[in-house]
């Protein structure tokens, strides 16, 4: 047995997984009576699409520099996130080890499957102690979560901290890049054929801007993509959404234009708000928002949706008291945004 395949909970390594009429037949046909479909509406739609994507990977195998067995799609990167929970834990008696604070869908994937979810505080300044999170790991700790950049603080983990943990721990790495096309530094895509244990998550919802479409990438090792392909649902991308994302990635130069807009309007803002008395401090952040600390957060936040903008109260997260997390608009928003927090 290989050293991943010890890790994943036994029934997901005996499963006999669901075989779908689109596996069990693979070439050309023209007639398909196989899996039940109505000919008579419009094709494709009227068929099942493909269930590993196999187009839309190829493209994103050639944009991200990886093989196209190492990528996985969710709906959304939340999708890989529950799977890979279900996958290597035992629920009530393995766990997860996180960096706090960060994304909350770990923690309330975590509950949803009974896995105890341990959360080591960053450093005050929010960057990762890897030394923390390795004494935090016992013998039943199957997953550690990372973030980078990381969400609500914007801040990249350091690499030599990363590297500290991918080194130190035999179990599964998962490094969620939701923001990485806003960031300085480079993936971790590279470091995947170095180590078996890291999964990389990243997704169209932020600088491609397809939120609504609910399409995420996981990217692994082969035989990790094979644990990930045997539990999600067979049909879980849509053709609609297969088609679609794969026209928005032919226009790359797009996105590239939308993230240095956006890279420009985060400083303007960080400008503006620097400004403002009520803004105490402004986080340094590689993603397309900024953290801020004020004296009041609940009343500043209340204040700003009486007038009709919504921005993220983060006041009640770890080590972010009075806290609220700013996602980086048109020109147009932000200044609306900077406008009214100087007269409040
Ligand atoms: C927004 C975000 C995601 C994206 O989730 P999707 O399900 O792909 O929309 C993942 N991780 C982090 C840290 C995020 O902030």
């Amino acid at each position: 047995m290989t050293e991943i395949s010890r890790l994943v909970r036994a029934n997901i390594r005996n499963l006999k997984p669901y075989s779908c009429a689109r596996y069990e037949f693979k070439g050309e046909a023209s007639v398909f009576l196989d899996a039940n479909e109505n000919p008579l509406n419009v094709a494709p739609y009227n068929r099942y699409p493909d269930p590993l994507q196999e187009e839309l990977k190829a493209k994103i195998a050639g944009i991200k520099n990886v093989r196209p067995s190492q990528i996985m799609l969710g709906v959304g990167s939340d999708e890989p996130i529950d799977l890979v929970i279900r996958i290597f834990c035992e629920p009530r008696i393995d766990n997860i080890v996180a960096m706090e604070p960060t994304y909350n869908m770990y923690g309330v994937c975590a509950d949803i499957n009974d896995v105890e979810y341990r959360r080591i505080l960053l450093n005050d300044d929010y960057s990762l102690d890897a030394g923390r999170i390795l004494e935090a790991v016992d013998e039943k700790t199957k997953i550690i979560f990372l973030c980078s950049p990381n969400n609500p603080t914007g801040n990249l983990a350091e690499r030599g901290e990363v590297l500290k943990i991918l080194n130190g721990f035999g179990g599964i790495v998962v490094m969620d890049e939701a923001y990485i096309d806003f960031s300085s530094q480079p993936s971790w895509l590279k470091a995947l054929d170095e180590y078996p244990g890291l999964i990389v998550l990243q997704t169209f919802s932020k600088a491609w801007g397809l939120a609504s479409v609910r399409c995420g990438m996981a990217f692994a090792s082969e035989q990790i993509v094979g644990y990930l392909n045997n539990v999600k649902y067979p049909y879980n991308i849509n053709l609609l959404t297969q088609q679609f994302v794969s026209e928005q990635l032919d226009h790359e130069e797009r996105k590239e234009k939308w993230v240095k807009t956006l890279l420009e309007q985060r400083e303007i803002l960080a400008a503006k708000l620097a400004a403002i008395p009520l803004i105490e401090k402004i986080y340094p952040s590689d993603a397309n928002f900024l953290l801020v600390k004020t004296p009041d957060a609940n009343d500043i936040y209340s204040k700003l949706t009486d007038r009709g903008i919504v921005v993220r109260n983060r006041s009640n997260v770890s080590l972010c008291l009075g806290c609220l997390r700013i996602t980086v608009g048109t020109a147009e928003e932000n200044d609306i945004l900077t406008n009214t927090l100087k007269q409040l």
